[in-house]
């Protein structure tokens, strides 16, 4: 099993984002190392979910915004690690959306966000036959 290691304060911030963005999906990118193992979340950027229908339970992140994320992760010697959004209303499982727009290696943080709260806090990677996800530990 992978891992993924996130900061109490950047599971806040992405706990907060779900709250503020509540009853739609909020999205982010997660910047970091990635080790053989194990990644290492360095910064949370938080982005505006950028679908125009259905933000209660699908998210768009573009790929200027994936770009400008890049560069300012190389910046700061860091990369790509993952992506986060939030689950109104539902768990913190990924979807058959969620299945069909991931890449392999990234880690996925899904949260939870019940009537309003950041509840459960998961994350997921992609095999590499994009078959599924699996569960990741978060450290
Ligand atoms: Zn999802």
């Amino acid at each position: 099993m992978s891992s993924v290691k996130i900061e109490e304060g950047d599971r806040r911030m992405i706990g907060t984002h779900g709250e503020q963005t509540y009853p739609h999906e909020c999205c982010g990118i997660l910047l970091g190392k990635m080790y053989d193992e194990i990644k290492v979340v360095e910064a949370v950027k938080p982005l505006d979910n950028a679908r125009t229908d259905s933000k209660e339970n699908r998210f768009l992140i573009t790929p200027h915004e994936v770009r400008q994320g890049e560069r300012e992760a190389h910046r700061s010697g860091l990369e790509i690690i993952g992506f986060y959004h939030s689950h109104p209303d539902e768990v913190a499982s990924p979807s058959g959306y969620d299945l069909e727009n991931a890449w392999p290696w990234l880690s996925y943080v899904i949260v939870s966000v019940i009537h309003g709260q950041a509840a459960e806090f998961r994350s997921w990677t992609l095999r590499d036959d994009r078959s599924r996800f699996d569960p990741e530990e978060i450290l």
